[in-house]
């Protein structure tokens, strides 16, 4: 081993973690991320599932034609269909590679593949090849490799490599390994599979025990050179190895692992919260280094040993990961001045039209936010449409006597203003009964949660809201000074989601 080995980062945010409840994206919305996927430095991004659903086939496309740098991949079963759906994506692609992937474990050969051992190995064999007559970069998956008895594991893998695969992928599509044997289980398969040395080898784990992180970590140690993880560990169930946490432990103890990545870590924290504004879904508060607590310090022993010196509770800098070493929050009444400054700080240093452009989204994103955040501020960069969908013009709720009213104005996509009224059992359910009379759509409310944000006189108050509609789960977040504003504004964030995404039921993909 080199004195650094280089870990490629696979980032499957846009296929694993985009499938999983709550977090689907328009293909618009897709490519803001892919965009801030590739700025980050990933090494591959998984874009979609194309034979799945037709956003994933125009989202895939599109990622394709823009982004020349960055490896793209898109998923297929071992259908001839799905590898032919995934070839047409990537026909504009600069550095496109498929992926494909077969179950192998005895439980899911009887139950899902109904297939023999044989039947999987020539299965393999023959999508293999299949998927490099198109391209040189093939990956091969291995579903619910971890539960495989390991001696046909090898022998799969055997078929793969042989048949032409470049990448081999070892899932632990359940969470269920532990990091013993992982490590036990690449150095086995490196070390014993014919061909190994020429191809690399990669881990997929999911983190139903919290170990996916660990996991990945071990699977490193055991000679894979390839993982892959999702930002804020969003994914299926209990998510995907979270690629903040992957890349940190690599860097902070890169003595220990001999390996890092080129991930720029400096954006870590920025692509976590442009993912969280895009889905909707909050991170949790005491996450491993994009977490608003994951730096804060509040016990006075602690505080007292920062003063003195900085290591002595903190072993990465929080400017390393993105964290802004202020808060500075812009609002209606910010300048040009001010807006490019906190551009600059961000990484985006803008002159004359380009700034012009940026300001004037700025602008326009004040008249319905009264604050803009380093989030937005991203957003703005990636070129997010702001005035797409509904937007809150203003609102009033009265909550005397017996019913709650609210009286709301928006205006619509088309820019026409729409006034409401509606009554209800307290302040926020008239709102939300005024918005839906006002846009039409009909979210059933799961859970709504408000809490504050930042201190002192930039406190301000995030609702975030889940909901179904149209059969699915939808999750939004508004923020505000008044916390009734915020829960208005999390409930259109999720209402023009809706209005964007209503498409075609997708079928489900590979855990
Ligand atoms: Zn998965």
């Amino acid at each position: 081993m080199s004195a650094t080995d280089h870990i490629r980062i696979f980032d499957t945010t846009l296929r694993d973690g985009e499938q999983s409840p709550g977090c689907s994206m328009s293909p618009q919305q897709k490519a803001v991320m892919a965009r801030a996927l590739a700025e980050l430095g990933v090494d591959i991004i998984e874009t979609g599932f194309p034979a799945s659903s037709l956003s994933d086939r125009e989202a895939a496309a599109l990622i394709a034609r823009e982004l020349r740098e960055t490896t793209l991949c898109v998923l297929s079963r071992c259908l001839p269909g799905d590898i032919e759906a995934s070839a047409r994506v990537l026909q504009a692609a600069a550095k496109p590679r498929l992926h494909v992937f077969l179950s192998t474990s005895p439980l899911h050969r009887e139950h899902k593949l109904r297939m023999s051992k044989d039947e999987v190995l020539e299965t393999t064999a023959r999508n293999v090849a299949y998927a490099r007559s198109f391209v040189d970069d093939v990956e091969f998956s291995t579903e619910d490799g971890t539960r495989t008895e390991e001696d046909f594991l090898a022998e799969v893998i055997g078929a793969a490599i042989a048949a032409g695969a470049t990448t081999v992928n070892v899932p632990d599509t359940l969470g269920y390994t532990t990091p013993a044997e992982m490590r036990g289980l690449f150095q086995r398969l490196i070390a014993g599979v014919p061909g190994a040395e020429g191809v690399v080898f990669s881990a997929h784990c999911h983190n139903d025990l919290g170990m996916a992180v660990a996991n990945s970590l071990a699977a490193i140690e055991g000679g894979a050179r390839q993982v892959e993880c999702t930002i804020n560990g969003i994914g299926e169930r209990a998510g995907n190895c979270a690629m903040e946490e992957l890349v940190m432990a690599l860097k902070v103890r890169g003595a220990y692992f001999e390996a890092d990545t080129r991930i720029d870590t400096r954006r870590l924290v920025p692509t976590s919260q442009l993912l969280s504004r895009l889905v909707g879904m909050p991170v949790q508060r005491n996450k491993a280094i994009v977490g608003a607590n994951a730096f804060a310090h509040e016990s006075g022993i602690h505080q007292h040993g920062m003063l003195r010196h900085r290591g002595t509770y903190e072993i990465m800098n929080p400017e390393d990961v993105g964290w802004p070493s202020s808060q500075m929050v812009l609002g209606r009444h910010s300048g040009r001045a001010a807006v490019a400054h906190r551009l600059r700080a961000l990484g985006h240093p803008l002159e004359n039209e380009a700034l012009d452009r940026v300001f004037a989204d700025f602008k326009s994103l004040c008249e319905t936010q009264r604050v803009v955040d380093d989030v937005d501020l991203q957003r703005l960069m990636q070129g997010d449409r702001v005035g797409d969908g509904y937007r809150l013009a203003s609102m009033t709720v009265s909550d005397r006597g017996q019913r709650a009213s609210a009286q709301i104005e928006l205006s619509d996509p088309d820019g026409l203003r729409i006034i409401e009224s509606a009554l209800g059992d307290g302040p926020v359910d008239a709102l939300f009964a005024a918005l839906a009379a006002a846009t039409d759509v009909d979210l059933k409310l799961e859970s709504y949660q408000v809490h504050s944000v930042g201190i002192g006189n930039d406190a301000r108050g995030e609702a975030n809201l889940s909901v179904r509609c149209d059969e699915a789960e939808y999750q939004g977040t508004g923020t505000s000074k008044d916390i009734i504003e915020a829960s208005a504004l999390a409930w259109l964030d999720i209402a023009n989601r809706v209005l964007r995404t209503r498409q075609p039921q997708r079928m489900s993909a590979m855990a």
